[in-house]
């Protein structure tokens, strides 16, 4: 089957893993083998011929992989066998497969096979014949298909990583050892996703971080916690000013809000029913009961609500950098990309229905030239209703239209490519997905655009229009790096922690070679920090080529080495970040380089 799809491909890898562990390790029992990104895993209970279980070491993958090589050469085909679900029982009871008779027997009983109430799908009839698919004579999987034909149609795979799993997800049940597979349909591919990871391995953010000194987790604050240096709180404010930048010239206003607020506010805007559990929960001593803000939209609702607006004063335009708290689990935290700590960008606009189009294209130049000033192409999805099921949409149909309208036409005046993704609305709300690629190809959910007709109608938000009737008024959620911890993450890992001058908390290191050129250096330090430069001196306290390498490691962008030679001449010896040769430049054409690299925020 050539034409097979990419999913088919990695789903009848998954068997063939399968296949291979049985035939190392007969008694194995299998659990569930999905294709997940880029590849698939299969959870098992791996068990010799003796029933003894087996603990899988990295070296196993090798030899797993060595006989589903084994098994290709000789060609099986995929072969599907229907039978009714009393066999299908009887038949995995016999070879021995508990997990699979337990799967079945869900099916029977509750007519799914789900564990998590999220996942489960109503089954309106239990089906009486099930199918199993057998590779060759040896292996057999229950398995609803499709398949490749035979194993020789399988594309190229490897195995990545074994991981601990509990059976069904849930801590009650017995671990599993679960493993990882990427599977693509061509060799080029395989390699270009390895390449990949190996490229993203060395640029972890995990591990820039604390080598540029920008974050750092205490065990005492808790972990998903970040605390900022000064260096890393620098980048931060670098960012959050070029946002306000770009909101400011466009009518935006600064508001301040607390991070608490009582429970009442959510109740109201209805989070407290629908993400309770995701609060961190407050009780004062007077037993009222407040929260740690998991959003911003609810607090500035009521600053909006502080007055009746006329038409002729919107829309009104709130921005606001500030922290939300999301009580994640602990095992889900890592690094900058999953914390309990989140700062947002966030604004929001309050606006009659007519306005929305005008200030969605604002937004969108925002965006770009924010994502642009990175280098980072942006792509972009339109999250609609799903015109199946209209019920499942919060409010008017004619709102609906018109939103959707307006975010498709602003779309198309930019001769923007986008993907419609029917069913990807929120219930109350369409919205606008920018999706950014990093420079080593990896895509990234960055700012949302969101219509919003629902908070508006809870919490009764209102203008005066021409005819001196209440209207109702539109609320837009806009971030635009969204949470900067995780933007942050994408950012270190985008430059391999290389920024560009505009953003490198240290531009210019300072190294006098010995005491006698401490002072002069220190001379030139000032004059620099005078011209609005970030300098930092490196006392000689170390070899000069030591502290060149850290200045290399820093990833600090210009470094001056400062001896007789410099103080006696009046040009400056610079070198630059990456490269061997030194360039020689006066010391005013110098400053005006980094100026202007400044100012135009250079990538
Ligand atoms: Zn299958
Ligand atoms: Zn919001």
């Amino acid at each position: 089957m050539p034409n097979a799809s990419v999913e088919t491909i990695r789903h009848s890898t998954a068997h063939l893993l399968a296949a291979a562990a049985i035939q190392l390790w007969p008694k194995t029992r299998l659990g569930v083998g999905p294709v997940v990104e880029h590849g698939f895993y299969y959870d098992m209970d791996v068990r010799d011929a003796e029933g003894q279980p087996v603990r899988l070491a990295p070296e196993d993958l090798a030899q797993l992989e060595g006989t589903m090589r084994s098994l290709i050469a000789r060609g099986d085909a995929f072969r599907r066998v229907e039978m009714s679900m009393e066999e299908a029982i009887t038949f995995f009871q016999e070879r021995g497969q508990d997990f699979k008779v337990e799967l079945l027997t869900d099916l029977r009983t509750k007519g799914t096979t789900a564990v998590r109430p999220e996942e489960q799908r109503e089954l309106s009839e239990v089906p009486d014949v099930v199918s199993v698919y057998w590779t060759g004579d040896q292996f057999v999987d229950l398995c609803r298909g499709p398949h490749v034909d035979t194993v020789r149609d399988l594309g190229a795979f490897a195995l990545t990583s074994i991981a601990g799993a509990y059976w069904r997800g849930k801590d009650t049940n017995p671990q599993l050892q679960r493993i990882y597979g990427l599977a693509f349909a061509t060799p080029e591919e395989l390699a270009a996703h390895q390449q990949m990871l190996a490229e993203a391995e060395k640029r972890d953010h995990k591990k820039l971080g604390p080598q540029l000194d920008l974050f750092v987790f205490s065990e005492l604050v808790g972990s998903g916690l970040p605390l900022w240096t000064p260096k890393g709180a620098m980048i931060r404010t670098l960012l959050e000013s070029f946002v306000w930048e770009l909101r400011k010239a466009r009518g935006y206003q600064r508001v301040e809000i607390p991070h608490i607020t009582k429970k009442d506010l959510y109740e109201r805007s209805g989070h407290w029913a629908k993400y309770k559990d995701d609060l961190f929960k407050i009780t004062t001593r007077e037993q009222h009961e407040f929260a740690m803000k998991p959003m911003n939209c609810p607090h500035h609702t009521q600053i909006y609500a502080r007055k009746l607006w006329s038409y002729r004063e919107l829309p009104q335009r709130y921005e606001n950098t500030t922290m939300v708290y999301r009580d994640e689990q602990s095992g889900e935290l890592a690094g900058l990309s999953r914390v309990l700590s989140i700062t947002q960008d966030d604004a929001h606009i309050f606006c009659r229905i007519a306005q929305v189009k005008e200030e969605i294209q604002k937004i969108w130049e925002i965006v770009h030239t924010f994502y642009g000033a990175f280098g980072m192409p942006l792509r972009l999805r339109l999250s609609l209703r799903d015109p199946q099921h209209p019920e499942k949409y919060l409010g008017n149909q004619g709102y609906w239209d018109q939103a959707e309208t307006m975010l498709r036409e602003v779309a198309n005046e930019n001769a923007a490519v986008y993907v419609e993704g029917l069913g990807e609305a929120a219930f109350y709300a369409p919205k606008l997905d920018f999706i950014a690629k990093d420079s080593i190809g990896r895509e990234w959910q960055v700012a949302t655009i969101q219509i919003d007709m629902n908070m508006p109608e809870r919490f009764d938000l209102t203008c005066v229009n021409e005819s001196g009737e209440r209207e109702r008024i539109v609320m837009i959620h806009a971030a635009i790096m969204g949470s900067i911890e995780r933007f942050l993450s994408v950012l270190i890992e985008h430059y391999a922690g290389a920024f560009p001058v505009w953003l490198s908390p240290v531009q210019v290191a300072v190294l006098p070679v010995g005491e006698r050129h401490v002072e002069s250096a220190r001379a030139l330090v000032q004059e620099l920090s005078d011209a609005g430069l970030r300098v930092e001196f490196v006392d000689a306290t170390e070899t000069v080529g030591k502290r060149i390498r850290q200045q290399q490691h820093m990833k600090v962008p210009y470094t001056i080495v400062w001896g007789d030679r410099e103080m006696a001449s009046a040009e400056l010896p610079i070198r630059l970040r990456g490269q061997e040769e030194l360039l020689t430049m006066a010391r005013a054409a110098f400053v005006e380089r980094i100026q202007k690299e400044i100012r135009d925020r250079s990538i």
